[in-house]
């Protein structure tokens, strides 16, 4: 069971995910009064350029850092999201392992299409997610998270 350990991880993380993210965001506040701070330091001939340079670097680390755990928190709650969802031909709980399997296929096709040198944004934005019980395949929306049917047998 090769996904039990990342299965722990991600249904344990969401809450200090969402804690990080209001740190950095806090974090991001706090660099922008420094920044200005210190600007106002040069105006007032209280400190030198130097200081605005540094803590403007320090806002673009903190928004960078910022932007990142954003991302991380969206894919997150999307395989939550889908990890709960049902499956519509049987009616049994995707689970976690089904989404992480979904998520590594787009992945996948993702990196495919990179190699063939297409653009990676025309792919369709779905996951196709198998039942771990019927095998049914479906389409998972990731961005409106909603689920179709992919079945041209039935
Ligand atoms: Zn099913």
């Amino acid at each position: 069971m090769r996904n039990n350990v990342a299965y722990y991880l991600l249904s344990h993380m969401s809450m200090p995910y969402d804690i990080i993210r209001k740190l950095i965001l806090l974090f991001v506040l706090i660099a922008l009064v420094g920044l200005v701070y210190s600007f106002w330091g040069v105006i007032t001939g209280a400190t030198a350029w130097f200081h605005v340079v540094l803590w403007f670097l320090v806002v673009v680390g903190a928004i960078f850092g910022y932007v990142i755990v954003f991302a991380k928190g969206i894919v997150i709650r999307r395989r939550e999201t889908l990890a709960q969802m049902t499956c519509p031909s049987c009616g049994s709980v995707y689970g976690m392992e089904a989404a992480l399997q979904a998520r590594h296929d787009y992945m996948e096709r993702w990196k495919e299409a990179h190699r063939h040198h297409q653009n990676p944004k025309d792919l369709e934005p779905y996951w196709h997610v198998r039942c771990p019980k019927c095998r049914k395949e479906t389409r998972f929306q990731k961005d409106t998270y909603e689920l179709e049917k992919l079945w041209p047998n039935t």
